[in-house]
C-alpha cells in the first residue's frame, strides 16, 4: 500500500463531496490555534459555512481571517497481520485547502449559499424563514491552495 498525491480536480471534488464534516483551522494573532468541526457546502472551488453571528471563531476571524480546512473520508482500517501493530494502516483520502473567510450579507445570495450547504446533505428542496436568513452568518472561503492525499492505496500489479 502506498500514499498517492492527487492533483486532479474531479478526484479532489469527489473526496469533498463524500464528507459530511470539515475541520476548520484558525490562528489567533498570538499564535493560538483553534480548530472547529463544521458542516459545509462546496461549489466551484469555494467552501461555504454558516454559523451564529458571534462567538470565539468570529472574534478570531476579525483579527485573522485566514483559515485552513481539512476534509477526510473513506476511512478503512486494514492490516497485514492482526497481531502486528505496525502492519495496520488507515486507508483514507483527505483534502486540505487554504483561504480567507469573507461573509455574504446579500439576502438572496445567502439563500443560494444555504441551498449549496443543504445539497451537501440532502437532495430535498428547502424553504427558509425570514429571521433565519437575517440571523445566520454565512462564510465563504475561496480555496487559494488545495492538496489531496490518498493513504493506503493498493500497489498496481
Ligand atoms: C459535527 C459538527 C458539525 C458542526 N457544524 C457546525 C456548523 O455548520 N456551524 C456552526 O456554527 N457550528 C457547527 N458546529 C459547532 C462548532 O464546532 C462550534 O462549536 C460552533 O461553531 C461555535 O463555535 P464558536 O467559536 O463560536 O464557539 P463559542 O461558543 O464562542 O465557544 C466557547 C468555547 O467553547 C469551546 N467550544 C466551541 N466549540 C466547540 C466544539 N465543537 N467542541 C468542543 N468545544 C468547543 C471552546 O473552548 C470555546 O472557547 C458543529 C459541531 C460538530 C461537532
Amino acid at each position: 500500500m502506498k500514499t498517492l498525491i492527487h492533483k486532479d480536480k474531479e478526484f479532489i471534488e469527489a473526496v469533498i463531496a463524500k464528507c459530511d464534516v470539515c475541520y476548520l483551522g484558525m490562528a489567533d494573532t498570538d499564535g493560538t490555534p483553534y480548530v472547529l468541526p463544521m458542516n459545509f457546502g462546496y461549489k466551484d472551488g469555494t467552501v461555504y459555512l454558516h454559523s451564529a453571528q458571534e462567538g470565539r471563531s468570529i472574534s478570531i476571524l476579525e483579527r485573522n481571517p485566514k483559515v485552513c480546512i481539512t476534509f477526510s473520508t473513506d476511512h478503512d482500517l486494514v492490516f497485514q497481520h492482526p497481531e502486528v501493530a505496525c502492519s495496520y494502516r488507515m486507508r483514507s483520502k483527505s483534502v486540505i485547502g487554504w483561504g480567507t473567510v469573507a461573509y455574504e450579507e446579500d439576502y438572496d445570495k445567502k439563500i443560494e449559499i444555504l441551498n449549496i450547504l443543504m445539497r451537501q446533505y440532502s437532495d430535498k428542496e428547502f424553504r427558509y424563514s425570514d429571521p433565519a436568513i437575517r440571523n445566520v452568518k454565512i462564510w465563504k472561503v475561496e480555496l487559494e491552495e488545495v492538496t489531496c492525499k490518498e493513504f493506503g492505496a493498493p500497489h498496481k500489479k
